[in-house]
């Protein structure tokens, strides 16, 4: 209950952002940025680099169509990426970005949409037995820090990246409501007008989080809500099984369960589940790229396990809904993952 509580009163904190923070907040196993790793964000794809890629593999890839579904409060395309090549196949949404400081999910996610193109055998038998839709970088404004309030005291060097939207609003909180045009073009023009049977939506949570006394390399949760389809919960859990299984089998793998389960309806990982009946996985990577609490963000150092951990969470549970292993995959698996430790 004192992890709870102090995770409460900490995000009460972080969400007043004029409040700076004396170091005493940053002890425990102390940040990763540790003072003498400074955090860079120009490594980072920007919105204007990803739509010009998404429009040039558009071009290339024969089997990739490329649909704006709606725009931002400051009037960027939100793009949709498809693979579809029979309607009748299993369908899997990956959704990266919805805070736009947790920025690797959607590196990841663009690495993969490169991969998809490389023309593969394997990948060209693999499209022919599941649709595959990304919406990458959903929240371009906050990845973009260009927003209505002040980011001044986040902690990276270059371009600033916020969790929130233009407007303030936490685009994770919004899939009731649906007050955002962010949420909105997801709902009307993607989760309303596809049937979609699998999700995962990419996040990144602190730097801190351990099982016994070893760093997390992420978390995943299933569905919380006590109202989830009994099967929708079920195919989640199969999915998060496949994702730990080649997560997991990685040296750099080391994904636990996720500590603060939610029962609220506005997060995607209930809301749509709820909402439209699809098996969701929520899927947590360590280490946000900016923000205004040192222990939140993670030094660039581990960039490059972690855009592959995004990549092979994206590859394996493709590849399993395609052949079909995704149905004897043991729920058991998550079932019995034990949760991650909140210590800082
Ligand atoms: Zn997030």
């Amino acid at each position: 209950m004192k992890k709870k509580f102090y995770a409460l009163s900490l995000s009460a904190l972080i969400a007043t952002s004029s409040l700076s923070f004396s170091p005493v907040y940053a002890t425990g196993n102390g940040p990763d940025v540790n003072g003498n790793e400074t955090v860079q964000t120009a490594m980072l794809t920007t919105y204007d680099e990803m739509a010009a890629f998404l429009k040039k593999e558009a071009v290339k890839q024969a089997h990739m169509g490329l649909e704006v579904i709606g725009q931002t409060v400051k009037g960027r395309d939100i793009f949709l990426v498809k693979y579809i090549t029979d309607s009748k196949n299993p369908t899997i949404l990956y959704l990266t970005q919805q805070h736009g400081n947790e920025a690797l999910t959607t590196e990841g996610a663009l690495e993969y949409i490169r991969h998809l193109g490389s023309n593969s055998k394997n990948i060209k038998e693999m499209l022919k037995n599941v649709n595959i839709l990304i919406v990458p970088m959903f929240n371009a404004d906050g990845a973009m820090g260009d927003v209505n309030f002040s980011l001044d005291n986040y902690m990276a060097s270059g371009r600033h990246l916020t969790r929130y939207n233009a407007d303030r609003l936490d685009l994770n909180r919004d899939h009731v409501n649906k007050r955002a045009p962010e949420t909105r073009a997801l709902h009307e023009n993607v989760l309303q007008k596809y049937h979609i049977d699998y999700m995962i939506d990419l996040h990144h949570q602190g730097t801190q989080e351990d099982y016994f006394g070893k760093l997390t390399s992420g978390s995943v949760l299933a569905p919380y809500h006590p109202d989830v389809d009994k099967e929708v919960l079920l195919h989640s859990k199969k999915l998060a099984a496949v994702l730990l299984e080649n997560v997991n089998s990685k040296g750099w793998g080391h994904v636990l369960k996720y500590d603060e389960p939610s029962t609220n309806t506005s997060v995607a990982s209930n809301a749509m589940a709820l909402q439209y009946g699809i098996s969701v996985m929520l899927f947590e990577m360590r280490g946000m790229a900016d923000h205004s609490y040192e222990p939140y963000v993670l030094g660039q150092k581990s960039n490059g396990y972690i855009i592959k951990q995004a990549f092979t969470a994206i590859d394996a549970t493709a590849k399993a809904i395609a052949d079909g292993t995704i149905n004897t995959a043991d729920p058991a698996v998550y079932d019995n993952l034990p949760e991650q430790h909140y210590s800082y």
